[in-house]
């Protein structure tokens, strides 16, 4: 037994810190949150700052819901994380979460539809199947046309995303937190590779089964007793010889347009946040969330992207494609005036599940990531998880969220 005088004197002299978070994105901000919850001195960086423009998190909106076909741990993933949503909704200015309803509709009864029924009556969650007459009278600003089944989630919704992970960094520093921006140089992956193609120069090369320090672009050199890295899209340059080949970041694109003047029936309360699963080539989207514009975008992964030097200038081809599908589902919208649209990229791992693990190397380096766009609702359940993990709490990792899950090929079946 080492005595506490002489286990403060070790600590003081190896680190400031136990735990170091690369990355202030939603994983990382809720990981360093949840660390300092369990007393942890935690040091958040980030290149470019909570939420930037490039950042994966840094949307206006992104969508919680519950349905997830068979796969409940995501249902209640996104359950537990609603309080803390809730939390740091009531802890903001300004709304966090919007409780618009989700709607998900199908052109077929398909056993996605049942597994998600299945799931949500045994959580005793208050989801509604309606038939398509009851859709066309619920919400007739759809077109319900060609559609079996609608799923109703009435206590989800839509969460407003920078604003969430700017608020829940500033309530880190409040409540002690140290949070810097700072890019870390990548680690060099003992027989891996130099990571290629990014600004982030590797220079760290660490011996042995630990990797106690981190250093920065500017030169410093910080140490803990572990470091988490929730580097979201930049995960596979940073960790290239690890991930260069199991985390996919792909080119997304998001579409606003303007209701008419005076037209409420897009408005939240009216139309809900909404999916439409269409054969499995899903099309998503939001209502007027502070009128910032109704919201779609296309489901499907986009060609490889760079987050560092991809063009994020939207293409006609998508623009025409969200126009064509309003068309049909949405008419009144097909033609209205698109008022603001974002490039972003999914980070997606080979069949879309969560990546939160240890690195294989380096027993106290943890990776948090692959949010494969539907991470962000997940975001404060992964942030508990990966505290557990990281402060030794919880021994080990669920398999679907392990390293060795995750193939090198893309194959999505997590929706
Ligand atoms: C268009 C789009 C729509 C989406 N829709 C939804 C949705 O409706 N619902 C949902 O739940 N999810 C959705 N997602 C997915 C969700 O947004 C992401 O899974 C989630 O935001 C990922 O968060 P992250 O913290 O892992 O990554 P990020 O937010 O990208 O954060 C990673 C951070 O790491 C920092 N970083 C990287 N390298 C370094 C370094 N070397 N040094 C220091 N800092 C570094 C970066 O600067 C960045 O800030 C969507 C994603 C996109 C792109």
């Amino acid at each position: 037994m080492i005595p506490a005088a002489q286990r403060a004197a070790a600590r003081e002299s190896a680190s400031p810190w136990t735990t170091i978070v690369v990355g202030a994105g939603a994983f990382g901000a809720w990981t360093a949150w949840h660390l300092l919850r369990k007393g942890q001195r935690v040091l958040l960086l980030d290149a470019w700052g909570p939420a930037h423009a490039r950042a994966s998190s840094g949307g206006e909106s992104r969508v919680t819901r519950a349905t997830y076909g068979a796969d409940e741990v995501y249902t209640r993933m996104a359950l537990d994380s609603l309080a803390d949503w809730r939390w740091l909704s009531d802890r903001a200015g300004l709304p966090i979460f919007h409780q618009t309803g989700v709607l998900f509709v199908f052109p077929r009864k398909e056993p996605y539809v049942t597994q998600s029924l299945d799931v949500h009556r045994r959580l005793k969650l208050p989801t509604e199947a309606l038939t398509r007459a009851e859709l066309a009278r619920r919400f007739p600003q759809i077109d319900s046309s060609g559609i079996e089944v609608g799923l109703y989630e009435p206590g989800f919704g839509a969460l407003m995303a920078r604003r969430a992970v700017q608020t829940l960094v500033t309530e880190f520093v409040k409540a002690g937190g140290e949070y810097r921006m700072e890019m870390v140089v990548s680690p060099v992956e003992p027989g891996g590779r130099a990571s290629q193609g990014t600004p982030v120069e590797s220079a760290v090369t660490a011996g042995g089964d630990t990797l106690n320090e981190v250093r920065t672009a500017s030169g410093e050199t910080l140490r803990a007793e572990g470091v988490v890295f929730a580097c979201g899209p930049w995960l596979p340059k940073v960790f290239p010889a690890t991930l260069g080949n199991r985390i996919f970041p792909t080119r997304q694109e998001v579409f606003y347009f303007a209701p008419d003047a005076g037209d409420r029936r897009f408005e939240p309360g009216q139309l809900p946040t909404w999916a439409d699963f269409n054969n499995g080539d899903i099309f998503y989207g939001m209502p007027d969330l502070e009128a910032r514009g109704f919201k779609i975008a296309h489901d499907r992964h986009g060609p490889l992207f760079d987050p560092d030097r991809g063009d994020r200038t939207p293409s006609a081809a998508a623009l025409a494609e969200v126009r064509e599908f309003m068309k049909m589902r949405f008419p009144v919208m097909a033609t209205r005036p698109l008022v603001e649209s974002r490039v972003c990229q999914y980070e997606n791992s080979s069949n879309g599940d969560l990546l939160i693990d240890r690195h294989p190397a380096w027993r106290n380096v943890w990776l948090v990531g692959a949010g494969s766009g539907h991470g962000f609702k997940h975001a404060p359940a992964v942030g508990r998880y990966a505290a557990e993990l990281a402060s030794g709490t919880l021994e080990t990792p669920e398999p679907r969220f392990s390293l060795a899950s995750k193939g090198t090929v893309q194959q999505r079946l997590v929706h």
